[in-house]
């Protein structure tokens, strides 16, 4: 970082440093950038969509792109850990729940998985319920196995990257809202921040949910909405049933569909709705539990874990989703100096992946992976008409 007058210059601004833009500041300082990272609250707080315990890591994904960026998340996850010299994934195994005449097809899954030759098996209830007898299944059921499915840590997991970035060389600030950022007739752009002016050559945002109060100021905006979302903690009463090795995570894919995880660092079972929650503006809301969409998930556990016990804490979170919950992973269009990533409430599993592909997209302007179905001038953010849909 150079100072001159009151203007500071950097290689690079990151706008956002949940862990889509911690692991960006990671890629740009480990590519010998400079890099400043701000982040308008507190790191580590949990106002947005990087906190908390748990995330999933996973192949079984509805396209073959899907899962082959699964393949390069999984490839990144391994990096982090080399670097950061600590465990980040655990392998626990997963289900994809199809219910008899689901709203979610499991074609979708296994075509996709064989498309890319990813290993899985198919299960009956009765299959599931003989290897897991947690689960309580209606006939018909199809389960699809993948043995690959993992837990990464959400808090933690944002936190080594963030620290890992700094020991690169990386500024990261916190309590420094961007509250606006100009393209410069010569080239580069002045960003607006509580310290002053910083004066760069390019920008990353991962501001996810607030992500138009920063490209609107370029004179772009992205259709989206934010859900307010939550997790619940359950206290079984032999919690040794579902750790770790005796039950795998879970997606019950429906419409409801719900997900949930065995024990990770505490006896308890952690289950959620998916797109479950109210739409919200992220600067309005509040963060008390939801007592209707609690009882909605515990009558879901009830049936198909009857012993995961009774809640005992919830918690919110945010989803920020674009109207085909796909990725943002793209310049901003006729700017090619200004990037954005968004997660679409799926991101975090892929989260070193999107650091090293918006690097690439920052320093190089280019990548090698295809990312034409996340660019932002795609049809589903550019068509007023386009009928949005969530559940994937
Ligand atoms: C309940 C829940 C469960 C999930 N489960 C999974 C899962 O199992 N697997 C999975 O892969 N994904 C999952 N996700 C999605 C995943 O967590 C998100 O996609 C990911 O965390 C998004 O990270 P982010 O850095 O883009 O967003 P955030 O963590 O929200 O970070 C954006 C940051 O930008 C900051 N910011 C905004 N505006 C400004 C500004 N003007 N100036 C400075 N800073 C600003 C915000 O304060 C915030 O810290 C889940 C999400 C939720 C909510």
């Amino acid at each position: 970082m150079t100072v001159t007058g009151a203007t500071e210059h950097a290689d690079f601004v990151v706008i956002g440093l949940g862990a889509l833009g911690s692991a960006t500041c990671l890629e740009l300082a480990r590519r010998g950038q400079r890099v400043v990272g701000l982040e308008r609250f507190g790191l580590g707080h949990s106002w947005g969509a990087s906190h908390d315990t748990s995330r999933i890591l996973r192949h079984s994904y509805h396209t073959p792109d899907y899962v082959r960026l699964t393949q390069q998340a999984y490839g990144d996850w391994a990096r982090l850990e080399r670097d950061a010299g600590t465990s980040l994934v655990s392998v626990v195994g997963g289900l994809d729940l199809f219910p008899p005449e689901p709203a979610i097809s499991p074609v979708d899954y296994t075509e996709s998985l064989d498309e890319v030759g990813i290993d899985y098996e198919l299960l009956t209830a009765a299959g599931v319920m003989h290897r897991w007898p947690q689960f309580q299944l209606p006939d018909g059921l199809i389960a699809l196995h993948q043995a690959d499915a993992a837990i990464v840590p959400a808090a933690r997991g944002t936190r080594v990257m963030q620290d890992l970035a700094r020991s690169h060389g990386a500024e990261l600030r916190e309590l420094s809202p961007v509250s606006g950022v100009r393209e410069l007739g010569g080239g580069g752009f002045e960003v607006d921040t509580p310290q002053g002016v910083l004066h760069c050559g390019g920008i990353v945002v991962c501001a996810d949910a607030w992500v138009n109060d920063v490209l609107s100021g370029l004179g772009h905006t992205i259709p989206l909405e934010v859900t307010l979302e939550q997790v619940t903690y359950f206290e079984p009463e032999r919690p040794e049933q579902f750790a770790q090795g005796r039950m795998p995570l879970w997606i019950w894919m429906d419409d409801p569909s719900y997900y949930g995880f065995p024990s990770y660092g505490e006896p308890t079972v952690k289950a959620a709705q998916d797109c479950g929650g109210p739409v919200v503006d992220p600067d309005q809301r509040g963060s008390e539990t939801d007592e209707e969409m609690q009882a909605r998930l515990a009558a879901h556990l009830r049936q198909m874990l009857p012993d995961s016990g009774r809640p005992v804490r919830s918690l919110r979170c945010q989803y920020t989703l674009t109207p085909d919950r796909d990725f943002v992973i793209s310049p901003v269009p006729g700017l090619e100096s200004v990037v954005v990533g968004m997660g679409a409430a799926h991101g975090f599993k892929f989260a070193p992946t999107f650091g090293r592909l918006l690097a690439d997209l920052a320093v190089d302007g280019r990548t090698t992976t295809d990312l034409s179905a996340f660019r932002m001038d795609r049809p589903a953010l550019t068509d007023p008409d386009y009928q949005a849909h969530w559940l994937v």
